[in-house]
């Protein structure tokens, strides 16, 4: 990681020198924050801004959303805010609920402020007796002209014996960045947590577990870590950085998920994850990973500059979010953690669950992108109204490879549209623009037309013909009716939060034993209900007893019923009947490709 630091020359650090002193012992050209945690009982975090001298009037803003593409209003969490100049109070205007003036700081400004942290998670900001972990944006206010010139930032009163882990720069007693979105864009775990370090491809890998036996989670997990950014540093044929970060919490309940930094990333998962099946581990950590390229890096302008006073639209969540997943599949097959038959069956689930959800034929992979900010929301997360921007990109990342593969001969891949686009945007940092941006890449590679492509499945809603694609790699898709349990309800599930009732079939045994739109569905059968709720559900036969226990409007209740039998349509990928020997070598060029590019990867 290289930072820079914006120095005053020494002239000018002499004249503010006086001045410095009265305030606190620091850089005189850069705003720094202090973060005391003092309470973790009550979960309440003080924040000290110190601003040096310049205008007298200036606007302090808190972010209204980070992490998630969800306004959230962090401020909700703000018990008190004070300004203050050499220790005289000065005026603080609010402007919004976000948002506040200060009058008078020509001198130099202290803002202090109260903020409650109790949102657990990658995507949150907590602090408790346990740990803090937290992405910085969601507790700091940033002050408006001067998000991009350099900060500071320390962390006092500390519990005895934990330590802190952030990609950011030590310097001094804290950390320093080059700017607010810097600083904001690295998360800190504070506790007792345990790390390994590793050296591999491209530099130093730190790897922070935070969980009661970190122990046997390392020896678990430690080589297929070395192996997922080898092959992802490999496939890019990059090293953006030489220090990465990982941090994991294994958690007691079911929820979970991760977040992308440009320097690492920070990944919940239930414990027992790693005990049942290792594939979400996998999945998410190559996922996550390939983000430190894909968006953070490879980045559209709809992005850029970040705005967090309101939402930030961008139609490319298909590319950012869905073709990331491929290529992390994609890096898991290559690295020998997943094999053929378990990549085609997940493809074929990938399959069912866009063309099972009726949205598929009314929201594009772009609007769905647009949409994100409804995800929030219970009725926009059911599959009448809705597909998800990362289950239709991945398979229109799949698409796009085969495609590009079979204009070509196999000559260009999805590989080199990732290398083209490093190239022309991350390593010029420069910003791409949309889908038109990666339409023009792939055509350009691939030199053959692919408008039709994007007007019917990237921004269009036609079906996919599939075996169209497939049938080149000796595959097709089959379609079978299964007999599954119908659960005569509707739920949805905003991220880590529990499923939400929102529709219930009339006259069925759900809505005979009492459940209704707006429940909150809290254990299934006497377990949490999270992430898998569906799978919970889908596990039981037809006639088993369901027992969810529910929250409305705060009172818990306890329903069941015996679940009903219905129909799914199951979609799988399935050898075509007479597959040649050419099919099965094309087959094995697309998922294992590559082995004629092998190039040295810069050091
Ligand atoms: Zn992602």
């Amino acid at each position: 990681m290289t930072l820079f630091h914006l120095r005053l020359p020494l002239a000018s650090l002499a004249a503010s020198a006086l001045i410095v002193l009265s305030q606190a012992a620091f850089a005189a050209d850069r705003v720094h924050y202090t973060i005391s945690l003092q309470n973790p009982e009550q979960h309440l975090v003080e924040v000290t801004i110190d601003a040096p001298p310049g205008a007298g009037d200036r606007e302090l803003q808190l972010p209204v959303w980070n992490a998630l593409y969800q306004l959230r209003d962090f401020s909700q969490y703000i018990n008190w805010i004070r300004a203050e100049s050499a220790g005289n109070p000065l005026p603080l205007t609010q402007l919004n609920k976000s948002r506040w003036k200060i009058t008078g700081g020509e001198n130099g400004v202290r803002v202090q402020y109260q903020i409650f942290s109790d949102v657990a998670g990658p995507y949150g900001a907590q602090f408790d007796s346990h740990h803090a972990f937290f992405n910085l944006a969601e507790i700091l206010c940033y002050i408006e002209g001067a998000r991009n010139g350099p900060v500071e930032i320390e962390f006092r009163n500390t519990a005895a014996g934990w330590k802190i882990a952030t990609p950011l720069q030590p310097e001094g007693s804290g950390f320093s960045a080059a700017n607010y979105d810097q600083l904001v864009d690295s998360p800190v775990e504070i506790s007792n947590f345990n790390e390994r370090d590793f050296d591999a491809t491209c530099g130093k890998y730190r790897v922070i577990v935070d969980a009661d036996d970190a122990q046997a989670f390392f020896d678990k997990i430690i080589s297929p870590i070395q192996r997922i950014v080898s092959a992802e540093a490999g496939w890019m044929n990059d090293c953006p950085f030489q220090n990465y970060m990982f941090i994991y919490h294994f958690a007691e309940s079911a929820g979970g998920g991760g977040m992308e930094h440009s320097y690492g990333t920070a990944i919940t998962l239930p414990k027992g994850d790693l005990d049942a099946g290792f594939d979400q581990f996998l999945s998410i950590t190559a996922h996550e990973f390939f983000h430190l390229w894909n968006v953070k890096r490879i980045r559209p302008q709809s992005l850029e500059p970040v705005d967090y006073t309101k939402e930030n639209y961008t139609p490319a969540l298909w590319f950012c979010e869905g073709v990331d997943s491929t290529v992390a599949e994609y890096v898991l097959l290559r690295a020998g953690l997943l094999d053929e038959q378990h990549y085609l069956g997940h493809l074929g689930q990938e399959i069912t669950e866009l063309e099972t959800r009726p949205a598929h034929l009314t929201q594009s992979a772009e609007q769905s992108s647009v949409d994100a900010w409804l995800e929030k929301y219970p009725y926009y997360n059911l599959p009448t109204r809705s597909i998800s921007y990362y289950n239709k990109g991945e398979l229109l990342g799949v698409l796009l490879d085969l495609k590009m593969r079979a204009s070509t001969d196999d000559r260009t891949s999805l590989r080199d549209l990732f290398h083209w686009m490093n190239e022309r945007y991350a390593k010029r940092e420069k910003f791409f623009h949309d889908s038109e941006s990666v339409r023009q890449a792939v055509e350009t590679l691939a030199n053959s037309d692919f408008r039709e492509f994007f007007q019917k499945y990237v921004s269009g809603v036609e079906e996919i013909p599939w075996d169209t694609y497939f049938s080149r790699v000796g595959l097709r898709v089959t379609i079978s009716e299964l007999t599954v349990v119908n659960p005569g309800f509707q739920a949805t599930r905003a991220f880590d939060q529990s499923p939400n009732v929102v529709q219930v079939e009339p006259s069925s045994p759900a809505d005979r034993a009492g459940l209704k739109a707006g429940d909150v569905i809290l254990e299934i059968n006497g377990q949490h209900a999270g992430r898998d709720f569906e799978q919970k559900i889908a596990g039981f036969a037809p006639g088993a007893g369901l027992r969810l226990r529910i929250s409305r409007s705060g009172v818990q209740h306890e329903l069941q019923w015996n679940l009903s039998a219905g129909n799914q349509k199951v979609f799988r990928l399935q050898d075509v009947p007479d597959i040649t020997a050419t099919q099965k070598l094309l087959r094995a060029k697309w998922l294992f490709g590559d082995a004629t590019k092998q190039a040295s990867l810069p050091q």
